[in-house]
């Protein structure tokens, strides 16, 4: 009797250990993925399925080469499960389980109910260094900071060997799946997609792991705040579906340093951004809620503005603030935003617009290829100041000042706003402080061909920081 290996956000073949436990019942192995669009928690957005789309032809081809195949269904999980239990005599799931709150209780709604006939499901944790859960306070609760986290952390997370991927994995021949093609997860009219310049899979992941220890990892601590530059790994899709393990990412860029070839230094401080991905997993599965609700609670009466001009002006990079409209074209045009101008961006969106955070996190849902529940909740709110170990409420991100001091040459705006490219570097980040014969030399005509600004600093600050310190008085 053949056994079923559930592929969900795990969509790789080393260091698996659902797969790994398969592989040792010495039975045949069936590899299926159910395009479940109900009934695990939020819908993936438009980017994610781009994403997703690649991914399982990845996954497919790899298991090809192996003598396997993917299986691949679309429906409700646990009949689709059922189905092919069925068909083939199966009678055990091994799968990695999936900790957002819907989807891990979902999952033990299904291992419960096939138990109950006798189908044995076998979980793993194959998407975190550690479990949510594994790691408390001496007093046994979840950390709400940061810090002692990572170091508990860190203690806590086996650092055993990654199990490579086998090199024959045959599939039993003769059961049908569906044709990706007909999934529609690639966009059509139109294709927006253009742009994306990503290899989904577990060899693009371990291609630009590799890039990254080879490149931005020697400067990493510096470099990761510079948007201009490749400074950072652009493992977070990767990461997020599952195509390489935190774990092989920590094991390698800690090899590097240990054979001297970065700093230890610039190897600690990525860990400590893998880190964050934890905390952020960690706190959603604790604080559910904190999906829909501030992790703080005093601050869902935020008196957020209805502006619907503002959202799209946001949305479309067309603020009249350089860095914030960069870095929004570089989301749309590309799926991914640098890190730095994110937090600016976001900054933007809720403190000098006003606009609740739940706008900006279902836009980045949308329009992010990492897009991941835990991680932009966790960050969005730590932007609003309402998270857990938020940034301070009273610190409002200065859109000119943060471009000034990371992209001080202008590499990162020239790229995303063409229409300021002839802009001396003196002026980029603020045009409309330019004399008028400096804009004009430059062919920039604001309010023609780039916006003025939207919101004025100081004003939009001054109005933020009124509401925000009302919500701190009451907490
Ligand atoms: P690197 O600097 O190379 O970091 C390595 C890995 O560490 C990343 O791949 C990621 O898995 C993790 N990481 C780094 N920073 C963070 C962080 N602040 N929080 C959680 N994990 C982190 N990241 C997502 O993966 N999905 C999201 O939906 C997401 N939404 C965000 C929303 C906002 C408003 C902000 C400010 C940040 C968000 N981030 C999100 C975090 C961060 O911006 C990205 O993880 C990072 O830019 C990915 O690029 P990288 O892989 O090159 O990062």
């Amino acid at each position: 009797r053949p056994v079923i290996l559930w592929f969900r956000r795990d969509l790789r073949l080393g260091d698996n250990p659902a797969l790994a436990a398969a592989i040792d019942t010495g039975r045949p192995i069936l590899p299926v993925y159910i395009l479940d669009e109900g009934g695990e928690g939020r819908r993936p957005g438009a980017a994610s399925r781009w994403w997703l789309d690649k991914s399982l032809r990845a996954l497919d081809v790899a298991l090809r080469r192996r003598g396997g195949r993917l299986i691949l269904r679309r429906g409700d999980s646990e009949a689709e499960l059922r189905r092919l239990i069925d068909q083939t005599g199966a009678d055990q799931v091994f799968m990695n389980r999936r900790f957002e709150p819907e989807a891990f209780i979902r999952d033990a709604d299904i291992a419960h109910a096939l138990k109950a006939e006798g189908i044995a499901c076998h979980g793993f944790n194959g998407s975190l260094l550690a479990r949510p859960g594994a790691v408390l306070t001496g007093a046994g609760k979840p950390y709400r900071v940061f810090t002692p986290f990572l170091k508990a952390l860190l203690q806590a997370a086996p650092d055993r060997l990654a199990t490579p991927a086998p090199e024959t994995l045959a599939t039993p021949e003769g059961l049908a799946g569906e044709d990706i093609d007909a999934w529609g997860l690639h966009p059509t009219a139109p294709d927006w997609s253009q742009g994306f310049d990503w290899t989904p899979g577990e060899a693009g992941a371990a291609a630009a792991l590799s890039a990254f220890i080879e490149g931005g990892l020697a400067d990493y601590a510096v470099g990761r705040d510079v948007p201009g530059r490749r400074g950072t790994s652009r493992l977070s899709p990767h990461l997020h579906w599952g195509e390489i393990s935190p774990r092989s990412v920590v094991r390698a860029v800690r090899a590097a340093a240990a054979q001297g070839r970065v700093a230890p230094a610039q190897a600690d401080k990525f860990v400590a951004e893998i880190g964050w991905r934890e905390f952020s997993a960690h706190l959603l599965h604790q604080f559910p809620y904190m999906a829909e609700r501030a992790f703080r609670p005093e601050f869902d009466a935020m008196p957020w503005r209805t502006d619907p001009e503002g959202l799209a002006a946001w949305k479309k990079g067309r603020t009249g603030y350089p860095l914030v409209d960069a870095g929004m074209r570089e989301l749309w045009a590309t799926g991914w935003m640098h890190n730095r101008v994110r937090m600016v961006a976001a900054s933007f969106l809720v403190k000098h617009l006003l606009i609740d955070w739940r706008e900006g996190e279902a836009w980045f849902w949308d329009t992010l290829v990492d897009a991941d529940l835990a991680s932009n909740v966790q960050n969005w709110q730590w932007v609003a100041g309402s998270g857990a170990d938020a940034a301070p409420y009273f610190r409002i991100f200065n859109p000119v000042a943060q471009g000034e001091k990371f992209d001080p040459a202008g590499r990162y705006v020239r790229r995303w706003v063409p229409e300021l490219r002839a802009l001396p570097g003196r002026w980029l980040h603020a045009p409309w402080t330019a004399p008028a014969a400096v804009q004009a030399e430059a062919g920039v005509r604001l309010g023609r061909t780039y916006p003025r600004p939207i919101v004025d600093h100081a004003a939009a600050r001054a109005r933020a920081l009124d509401a925000l310190k009302a919500i701190a008085a009451r907490s």
